[in-house]
């Protein structure tokens, strides 16, 4: 049987790894430098699923009221900045069940690309996937960096896989993974299939109701093997 070009779109957060506090911490702090602001700009908001672009954005906006392009690159700079120190001296961070195992199985798919498909910034996922070593395992990637819109971070990152492969992106599959309903809604906004797992603040009922068909509680579950396979 041959096999369908497939690209893999990996999310971080609460799909690979689970950091407890640093990237909070790190937005915080960056916000405090740059406008001298004391207690917290970003109270009962969110991050999950959210593209740091985004969160910089919302920030601004709670800040100031209005917001402009070359703040938001500032701010995602000393953001990205402190994440590196914070996460130094932070260990509150833990790899998932299943991970090490699903991404070998990605690298191994005759015709795949490993990617990234993710609302971090390049230098902030980097960042975060170094004390694993994971980080170089992706070959390729949409980030935050680039669109504050999770679809379009995904389309990007799956015209990068074909251009991997060498195929037009139309005779791709693309396999999308992540813990969070944006993931599903995203991915299924590009056509690819989706593979949601609840090991971040989600729960499976909420991420089904949100569409998602194939619903984990990790990414250890033999059928997601399967799916990663092919079968
Ligand atoms: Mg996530």
């Amino acid at each position: 049987m041959k096999m369908r070009p497939t690209i893999f779109l990996f999310d971080i957060d609460g799909t690979l790894i689970t950091i407890t506090r640093a990237g909070r911490v790190a937005m915080e702090r960056a916000f405090a430098e740059f406008f001298g602001t004391s207690g917290e700009v970003f109270a009962e908001f969110s991050f999950a699923g959210m593209t740091d672009r985004a969160i910089v954005r919302a920030g601004i906006e709670r800040v100031t009221g209005s917001c402009n392009e070359s703040l938001v690159d500032r701010l995602m700079n000393d953001y990205a900045k402190n994440l590196a120190a914070t996460l130094e001296r932070d260990n509150e961070y833990r790899l998932h069940r299943g991970v090490s195992d699903a991404l070998e199985i990605a690298e191994r798919r005759p015709n795949g690309a490993l990617g990234l498909g993710t609302g971090n910034l390049r230098l902030a996922a980097k960042a975060k996937l170094d004390p694993f070593g994971l980080f170089e395992r992706f070959r390729f990637g949409g980030f935050g960096c680039e669109h504050e819109d999770r679809a379009t971070i995904l389309r990007w990152g799956a015209e990068r896989g074909a251009r991997l492969l060498g195929r037009a992106r139309e005779e791709c599959d693309v396999l999308v993974i992540g813990d969070t309903p944006k993931d599903v809604i995203a991915g299924h906004a590009i056509g690819a299939s989706v593979i949601a797992v609840a090991t971040g603040p989600y729960r499976a009922i909420e991420l089904r109701r949100a569409g998602a068909v194939h619903v984990f509680d990790d990414l250890g579950d033999p059928e997601v093997r399967e799916i990663l396979h092919g079968g």
